[in-house]
């Protein structure tokens, strides 16, 4: 599974995925931009449909760029997105893979009927926007069955080879009525059998059990903003672990490393921990933001490169539980192996 790296245009840095950069890794094969950001800032928009966004991140050829179109920053936010400007941006910067200009998203509080009309309204972006590589995208929410039925009867988007799977999001983070954890990897199991061997994205993840999650359930790439706003927080992130409060930058709370906990992170291989040890992961400023975001974008690529070593060993089953130190997610697992094996 590819673990698609997800960019803020307002800081670019830690580059990681710049040869050039000393946060640079190697490992990272893709990474996402937000059109949001690009709306929002003209003369960066104007400057990477002159260049190719390629060229204006400075992403070598070996890193796939991915555009998000926007949708879920507005539906927190607000705005709304000219789909003629979008067609534009892509024609112009030609990101390697890019969404349909909008979707609308299901939230979890919307009525049937509310829901039911965030379907029309985006099967109807899906199928206006069927040609050209743009990636349709269906989502989770109470109605994905008739999602996935639509979607297949369609003669035209039935030849895409790329879906992309959002609204998973609002679920993940416990809003009132979210869908049970088990119906949300329910319906992304549905969706992964019922789309066949269509390459399947889903937006937004960013845990490290989440990341084990996903790939057990056959998601083909994810993205996740998430290693750069917990660093923002101070947090990091460790293997098999939850997240960890390494700096006190404010107003935010949570667990601190214990004694094992700061031992793993001493010995962290990755370039940041390297350089610069647990200080660096400390630090205030863009210097420690730096560390903790290379760190977690590096700890969920290692992440994802041993749970795919395990499971083509057939050695998962036995690994997960020594690795896996964290109680919310371990009967996930327990669930997703049953689903799998079923
Ligand atoms: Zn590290």
């Amino acid at each position: 599974m590819e673990v698609v790296a997800g960019l803020s245009l307002k800081n670019l840095k830690p580059r990681v995925w710049d040869p050039d950069s000393p946060h640079y890794l190697p490992e990272l094969k893709a990474i996402m931009v937000s059109y949001a950001d690009f709306a929002s800032m003209p003369a960066r928009r104007q400057a990477a449909m002159r260049e190719g966004l390629r060229s204006f991140l400075g992403v070598p050829a070996n890193v796939m760029t991915y555009l998000d179109n926007g949708s879920f920053y507005q539906l927190t936010r607000g705005g709304g997105t000219s789909h003629k400007a979008y067609e534009e941006f892509v024609e112009k910067a030609k990101p390697d893979w890019h969404a349909i200009p909008q979707d609308f998203i299901p939230t979890p509080l919307m009525t049937d009927e509310e829901q039911l009309d965030c379907l029309r309204q985006t099967m109807a972006m899906n199928r206006d926007y069927r040609h050209d590589g743009y990636v349709p995208v269906i989502h989770i929410s109470r109605h994905l069955s008739d999602y996935l039925k639509e979607f297949l009867s369609d003669e035209h988007l039935r030849q895409k080879r790329e879906v992309a799977l959002g609204g998973i999001v609002p679920n993940l983070l416990r809003a009132p009525k979210a869908m049970p954890y088990a119906d949300v990897l329910d319906s992304v199991h549905q969706a992964r059998r019922e789309l066949g061997n269509r390459r399947l994205h889903v937006f937004g993840l960013g845990g490290t059990a989440t990341m084990h999650l996903a790939a057990l359930l056959g998601v083909d790439s994810a993205d996740s903003a998430g290693w750069r706003n917990r660093a923002a927080r101070g947090i990091v992130q460790l293997p098999g672990r939850g997240d960890r409060v390494v700096a006190n930058l404010g107003n935010w709370r949570g667990r601190e490393p214990d004694a094992e906990e700061w031992a793993i992170l001493a010995k962290c291989p990755c370039p940041a921990c390297q350089a610069d040890g647990i200080n660096g992961l400390k630090a205030d400023g863009l210097r420690g933001f730096c560390h903790r975001a290379t760190h977690n974008l590096w700890t969920l690529l290692n992440e994802v490169k041993e749970v795919e070593l395990r499971l083509s060993a057939g050695t998962y089953q036995g690994w997960y539980q020594g690795h896996l130190d964290n109680s919310t997610y371990r009967p996930l697992i327990e669930y997703v192996l049953k689903l799998r094996g079923a």
